[in-house]
């Protein structure tokens, strides 16, 4: 960090990093707040002065989803304001442009940008793994390789695992008995053997818990062939497993539109 002088009275400091931008807010005239996951410096917001000028030279690379490089300035931990100000940006790719035409990709990538957010309650706490797994869906949904409620579901899987509740597949939530177990409780935390399964556990279809499976893995081959009626059970359970352990619904989820998948 180089520490310049302000006229504030106290030095800031500039440092450069790069980030998935999850979430734009305007400030007044013509400033916006941005929400960003970086890669060095966890999850962080700063001020980005005069974008919403027509003639900003960075405000195109500060949309949602992007994959930005920056310099930030701001001062020290605890001293003045703890918002740190956006002095340059550079596209490294703009993923959320190739979404604003495809209503089913923005709603999975809203929702992947909302959970990045809500998994980092604390700022600046670096989660190097969480930026990894946020930064590659993007990608992938920009990708278009294989199908958007696939690419989301497989990042909530393994956004759950970087927070320490990641559905049990391979063996009982509950004894730990390795095996490929019937049925499914999210209060218990995912598959459950016959001695364990409490009331009320569901009984998913074999091929879905084997789609979780894949997804969790990255076993694209298993998950792209997989049917819709697959798809929708195993996205109802990530879903319902999500929601359980966050202590407010996810507001993204809901709308994430998965025709695309039948
Ligand atoms: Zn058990």
């Amino acid at each position: 960090m180089t520490p310049v002088p302000t006229g504030s009275g106290y030095r800031r400091q500039l440092y450069r990093d790069d980030a998935v931008v999850l979430r734009v807010q305007k400030l007044g005239e013509s400033d916006r707040i941005i929400t960003l996951l970086t890669r060095r410096n966890g999850r962080l917001r700063a001020v980005a002065r005069g974008v919403r000028r027509t003639n900003s030279r960075f405000g195109a690379r500060l949309e949602p989803f992007g994959h930005i490089d920056l310099q930030l300035a701001g001062s020290p931990e605890g001293v003045g304001s703890s918002l740190h100000s956006v002095s340059q940006v550079e596209a490294v790719a703009l993923y959320g442009k190739q979404f604003l035409t495809d209503y089913p990709r923005y709603t999975a990538a809203s929702a992947i940008a909302e959970t990045a957010e809500r998994l980092t309650p604390v700022e600046r706490e670096p989660s190097l793994r969480l930026f990894q797994l946020t930064l590659g869906a993007l990608k992938a949904l920009a990708a278009g390789e294989h199908a958007g409620p696939l690419v989301l579901d497989a990042y909530l899987l393994r956004a759950m695992s970087t927070a320490g509740w990641a559905p049990a597949i391979a063996e009982c939530a509950v004894c730990g008995t390795p095996g490929r177990h019937a049925a499914f409780s999210v209060p218990a935390g995912g598959a459950v053997c016959p001695d364990c399964r409490p009331p009320g556990a569901a009984h998913p279809s074999p091929a879905t818990l084997g789609l979780m499976s894949a997804l969790t893995s990255g076993d694209w081959q298993v998950a792209d062939a997989s049917e819709p009626p697959i798809r929708r059970e195993c996205s109802g359970l990530v879903a319902a497993h999500l929601q359980w352990h966050m202590e407010r619904a996810l507001r993204s989820l809901p709308l994430v539109d998965r025709r695309e998948s039948s």
